[in-house]
């Protein structure tokens, strides 16, 4: 069975405050989605990637993006939908019934590597759903009334939730499914562990990430990626880039 690596890059990147979106914004020479599509390429433990991209982006994300920086293992090309859950279930649809386990990223965190993808593969096998994270290095309140903060949460078991997130594909396809069916949400859904868990009570193993691996969401991002990008102890760099 093929292990598939869906890449979503059909968000508006509303908080990003520019009318060029953030997952094609030049990030160290290449647009940012390049950065997730390429490890995903080099990582040998990734059989083929479907790339989730905007309504009517198809064309230019099969020329400009996969036909020009040559990413072989992208089978399909997409559109997404509004919410980011409707984008995953796109490509979920398209990954086909050969697909064994699934790893769902945002296009917008071009900083993942291929150590995380490894962890997170092999703690699938015992768990059926695994996401990155690591722990906040903040303190933690919950806004009350007035300006005031109602409790401090305990830091030690807060986790900042990352992608990529991991699944049997048979298991988080049925998910979406049934959440697509649901007319009334209870919820705001901001991950794929949420829908697994709203849907079915499961719950999804939590699996070291890195604190490199930001989501590019607000413009000091952008600064914030090109700097570790530069970063000599950054797993994602090769040996022979440190000389
Ligand atoms: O909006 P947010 O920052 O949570 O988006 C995370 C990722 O999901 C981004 O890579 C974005 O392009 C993608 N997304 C999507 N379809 C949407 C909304 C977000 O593919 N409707």
């Amino acid at each position: 069975m093929k292990t598939t690596a869906i890449v979503l890059a059909a968000g508006k990147g509303s908080r990003m405050k520019s009318n060029a979106r953030k997952q094609y914004m030049m990030l160290k020479g290449q647009p940012v989605v390049c950065h997730s599509l390429a490890v995903f390429e080099q990582c040998e433990r990734i059989d083929e990637i479907i790339l989730v991209c905007g309504q009517g982006e198809e064309a230019m994300c099969r020329e400009q993006i996969v036909g020009k920086y040559h990413y072989n293992k992208v089978k399909r090309i997409v559109p997404g939908g509004k919410e980011r859950y409707h984008s995953v279930y796109e490509g979920l649809k398209a990954a086909g019934p050969d697909c064994g386990t699934v790893l769902i990223h945002d296009g917008a965190r071009p900083l993942l590597d291929e150590e995380m993808i490894g962890r997170l593969l092999d703690a699938v096998k015992e768990s059926g759903a695994c996401v990155a994270g690591m722990p906040v290095k903040d303190t933690i309140r919950l806004s009350g009334e007035n300006g005031y903060a109602e409790k401090t949460l305990p830091r030690e078991r807060i986790w900042m939730i990352q992608t990529p997130q991991v699944f049997d594909y048979p298991l988080i396809l049925s998910a979406h499914r049934k959440l697509m069916d649901l007319k009334d949400l209870q919820v705001q859904i901001t991950d794929d562990a949420m829908v697994l868990e709203y849907i079915t009570g499961q719950k999804a193993g939590l699996v070291e990430g890195s604190y490199r691996n930001i989501k590019i969401t607000t413009p000091e991002d952008l600064l914030i990626a090109e700097a570790l990008f530069g970063d000599p102890f950054s797993p994602a760099r090769k040996e022979k880039d440190v000389r």
